[in-house]
């Protein structure tokens, strides 16, 4: 068994040919995931047992000459953000480090019930703020291609679990790029649906407006698979939507002529030459597959970072709130009163990171500023979407760059807040106005490391993106 190679398709002939068990490749993938963690910390905990227990469900299942279901026996990595009953959920925090969730994610029953085993809960950002893991508070992941460099972030380790060949598929979750910026840096696909598409229902809140849970995968085709499993209407989070979720994978007829393309002037002007370069040869590898480029502009771009920053601190600002040393939480040892005790508890608690967006968030909230920055965010918001409305008037997709650079050094930006937030400035604006948005490998620079382009649609479409997404796959294959 070669647990790197592994595909959800290779998985299921493995399993239907009887060459091998859903429990001996678990035990296996286990293994394997163990063994290969000290490279890349990407998972900071194993769920044996239980990945153990599934396995058992699906090998009984085809025993019994039933469907085990689309992701049977498949090892997946869960990020630490989501919450898996019975297994610790820290969120990157020490505030969580030794929290057990009594509930599952609604995403995580899913893949369950489709058969999925989940192998261990994967590193990130303290409560998914960051671009290069390094605010998790149990040490930073290291980038599978280049160890001397982030995987990205904040779902590093979802990413590089992928990756590294230690889960086939993973789920993260992506608030301003936190799928796709770490899926461009280790070289594979990360896809961040439409808001709504798949419930938050066990994803800790960050910023609730912008979050959203998300496939990784080494294959455009097994993120579809995935995605199709965890998305739909879940009647716990309200904010999913009813919509119908087709059958993505069967759609994938890797015919995308006459498909028009949008290139936004506004995404280009950060970028670093090689990044530019390897995005120009991916719009060539389209136009040669038939689709129609053209340029178009996207004009409140230059805002969305400022945008972003007031909007997911607000938000952030006040689900943090929970944390306060009497429920979930470790708690300061050192109070006499109770408002120490929540001050102290916060004080050691929480990262940096963390805490720059508690205060960022309040005081934007706060009376008087209210106005001038949040309400002011939120119509710039409004018109970020309205930009991608017009352009969907003219184009059925727009394709981008992910990220204006490749995957940076450990400790290169670490002490410059404001360097690591140009990260996200291709991404922020999917996530603002809710469409659906992946990244795709593009190539790799001279150096070795992986870029990706990034696919936008409109609402609800994630078939053209996959469409084009898995064509252009194809296309580089071959
Ligand atoms: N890097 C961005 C931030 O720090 C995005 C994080 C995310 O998508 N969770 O907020």
């Amino acid at each position: 068994m070669d647990i790197p190679s592994l595909t959800i398709a290779r998985v299921r002939e493995g399993l239907l040919s009887r060459r091998f068990s859903a429990a001996e490749l678990a035990a296996e993938a286990l293994r394997y995931a163990q063994a290969e963690n000290p490279k890349t910390n990407a998972y900071l905990h194993f769920s044996p047992e239980r990945a153990l227990a599934a396995a058992k469900r699906v090998d009984e299942q085809i025993a019994r000459g039933e469907d085990p279901g689309p992701l049977a026996g498949v090892p997946v990595a869960v990020k630490d953000v989501i919450l898996t009953k019975g297994v610790r959920t820290t969120c990157g925090s020490k505030l969580l480090a030794n929290y057990i969730p009594p509930y599952d994610a609604t995403a995580v029953v899913r893949i369950e019930q489709a058969g999925g085993v989940i192998v261990g809960k994967t590193n990130c950002d303290e409560f998914a703020m960051g671009s290069s893991t390094e605010n998790s508070a149990f040490g930073p992941v290291r980038n599978p291609v280049a160890p001397d460099r982030v995987p990205g972030g904040s779902s590093g380790g979802s990413a590089a679990a992928v990756a590294q060949g230690t889960a086939v598929v993973a789920l993260g979750s992506d608030t301003g790029g936190s799928i796709r910026q770490p899926a461009s840096f280790c070289g594979v696909v990360g896809v961040t649906p439409t808001y709504g598409r798949v419930s938050r229902y066990g994803l800790t809140a960050f910023a609730s407006s912008l979050d959203h849970i998300g496939p990784f995968s080494r294959s455009v085709k097994d993120s579809a698979t995935l995605l199709r499993v965890i998305a739909g209407r879940d009647p716990r989070d309200s904010t999913s939507a009813d919509a119908p979720v087709p059958d993505y994978t069967a759609l994938l007829d890797r015919n995308v002529k006459g498909l028009k393309l949008g290139l936004p002037r506004e995404y280009l002007r950060e970028l670093m030459s090689e990044t530019g370069d390897l995005l120009s040869r991916g719009v060539g590898v389209l136009q040669s597959l038939g689709c129609q480029i053209r340029e178009i502009s996207l004009p409140s771009t230059n805002y969305a970072i400022a945008c972003y920053y007031i909007i997911c601190t607000a938000e952030a600002s006040s689900n943090l709130a929970r944390y306060d040393g009497v429920r979930y939480t470790f708690r300061s040892e050192m109070s006499d009163t109770l408002s120490d005790m929540y001050r102290n508890t916060r004080g050691e608690g929480f990262g940096a990171e963390c805490k720059r967006r508690i205060m960022l968030g309040t005081y934007v909230l706060s009376a008087g500023y209210y106005d001038a920055y949040y309400l002011k965010a939120q119509k710039v918001r409004a018109l970020i979407a309205r930009d991608f409305a017009n352009a969907f008037q003219e184009v059925d997709a727009i394709v981008a760059p992910v990220s204006p650079f490749p995957a940076f050094k450990l400790g290169e930006k670490v002490d410059d807040p404001l360097a690591m937030y140009l990260s996200d400035i291709y991404t922020i604006t999917g996530d603002l106005a809710g469409i659906p948005c992946m990244s795709v490998p593009c190539g790799n620079t001279a150096g070795g490391l992986p870029v990706g382009m990034q696919i936008l649609t409109r609402h609800f479409d994630e078939t053209t993106m996959f469409r084009l997404a898995d064509a252009f796959e194809e296309a580089q294959r071959g």
